[in-house]
């Protein structure tokens, strides 16, 4: 029997700076619910990249006295460095936007809105800021500047430019949010969405003069124009799975996407439209993460309060900086953190939680039975799986909602650790050293179910836990503690 098929993507982060923390959390979580999808037996497409055209780039590389080919390179190369870094599945696709195959599917993209008329040139003056490589209405700007970049100055561009019909979609759009009420997930993120469009949708610019700006994906049959980088970059989402020869898919598409707050427009309005302008599948669902903050303020260079992915893992190692990041991170709001309070997580939750609870049941062990029940390992191990099945565990996962299903597995941990306390086998084992048998083969139940469910976010723990449990043999820390 064929495999049910699983597709989920990040977004392609922008490579104009080092990967941040938001993005380490979005490919985080994505990477949970991969894993934990193909726990349940499911084929998983799971799709990660690099954004590389546009102004933006164009500059920095210029800045940076290279060809932004060059630059792209080098970035693109970093960001593929924090799939190992931050214990990513290795099999995940990685797609660049300079890819020659990303740039037929982009061109093809064009040539089915074109096709369906939803392309046309105009002569248009807007305002763009270059932080997003986006135009922004005169609500958007604060003080004249956007809100998020208020180092950049905006810019008015006029010239005669191809446009995409956008509003022609409005209807569309409202129909497909609400016919799909978790079709963005959380629900406010979907209200959002929906007033958004409700307000009325304004045509945009998707071409850039070449002479201007020369890096992007060349418009089809008009060579004066570049693509605009959102219309290029959205493409990959089906580009990856070998569209346009592949004409379904490869069976993959439509798949989740997840995506930051500041991304909720492209992705569940724009890319939406250009899709549906296309005749193509709309996406299946889209999960909106909030922001991370740090001492009450957006992490900034200048404010020197930036915690990079990079000093994460030096400090915690690979899987409590996965940790860190999916359960002290608000999966739909914001949150902030600091290095104080995720040195306090750390000690509490993992050196004094997990890591002890581990080495507490598994010394016992190794001391008092001969051998572990466990000691064949998989299949019997595979038998508490079945046990396993927490419906609010499950339901968590299903709504993305990763915070409640981690919080499961450490009630399981914080309960074992207070009927240990409790039972006090330690006492047990001097007058009946069956009974205190009995009660460990219990807390060795318990570790597996632990073990096993932690799998999807904490992969190596989970192993070493296991693989510990089988060889009846206590590990050595779990996680360290802190100097
Ligand atoms: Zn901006």
């Amino acid at each position: 029997m064929e495999k049910e098929k699983f597709y989920l993507t990040t977004t392609l982060p922008y490579v104009n700076a080092s990967p941040h923390i938001g993005f380490a959390t979005e490919i985080i979580r994505a990477d949970v619910i991969a894993r934990y999808q193909k726990g349940l037996g499911k084929d998983i497409f799971f799709n990660t990249g690099t954004d590389e055209h546009g102004q933006k780039i164009y500059d920095k590389a210029t800045e940076a006295g290279k060809t932004p080919q060059e630059y792209v390179d080098g970035y693109s190369a970093e960001f593929q460095k924090i799939i190992p870094l931050l214990g990513i599945s290795s099999d995940i696709h990685f797609v660049r936007t300079t890819d020659d195959h990303h740039k037929i599917a982009a061109q093809e993209m064009w040539r089915r809105c074109v096709a369906n008329g939803d392309i046309y040139k105009a002569n248009h003056q807007v305002k763009y800021c270059k932080g997003c490589e986006l135009e922004k209405t005169d609500s958007e700007l604060e003080d004249g500047k956007c809100p998020l970049h208020t180092t950049y100055e905006i810019e008015i561009r006029e010239e005669e430019n191809y446009f995409f019909r956008f509003s022609k979609y409005q209807e569309a759009l409202l129909e497909l949010y609400r016919k799909n009420p978790t079709f963005v997930v959380p629900e406010f993120r979907l209200k959002e969405i929906t007033s958004f469009v409700e307000g009325g949708l304004q045509d945009f610019s998707v071409s850039r003069l070449k002479s201007k700006m020369s890096w992007g994906i060349p418009v089809p049959d008009d060579e004066d124009h570049v693509m605009y980088v959102w219309f290029d970059a959205l493409t990959n989402y089906i580009s990856t799975t070998g569209w346009p020869e592949k004409e379904d898919f490869g069976g993959w598409w439509p798949g989740i996407q997840f995506a930051g707050k500041d991304n909720l427009r492209q992705q569940s309005a724009v890319w939406q439209a250009m899709l549906l302008s296309a005749k193509l599948p709309t996406s299946k669902q889209i999960y909106i993460g909030g922001f991370i903050n740090s001492g009450g303020q957006k992490m900034s260079k200048s404010l020197g309060n930036v915690i990079s992915p990079h000093e994460l893992v030096e400090r915690y190692g690979t899987d409590a900086t996965r940790y860190l990041l999916l359960r002290h991170v608000h999966p739909y709001e914001d949150t902030d953190i600091t290095w104080e309070r995720l040195d306090e997580w750390y000690t509490a939750n993992l050196v004094n939680g997990l890591g002890n609870l581990t080495s507490r049941i598994l010394k016992m062990s190794e001391t008092y039975l001969d051998k572990s029940p466990y000691s064949q390992g998989v299949e019997v191990m595979n038998a508490v799986r079945n046990d396993t099945k927490e419906r609010e565990f499950e339901y968590a996962l299903r709504s993305f909602n990763l915070q409640v299903a981690i919080d499961e597995i450490w009630r399981i941990v914080g309960q074992i650790d207070l009927q240990i306390t409790h039972e006090e086998p330690f006492k047990v084992v001097k007058e009946d050293k069956k009974k205190a048998k009995e009660m460990i083969e219990v807390y060795l139940y318990y570790l597996v179910r632990i073990g096993l469910l932690v799998e999807p976010f904490m992969p190596e723990t989970s192993k070493t836990i296991l693989d510990a449990i089988k060889t009846n043999k206590k590990p050595e820390n779990l996680f360290p503690r802190l100097l």
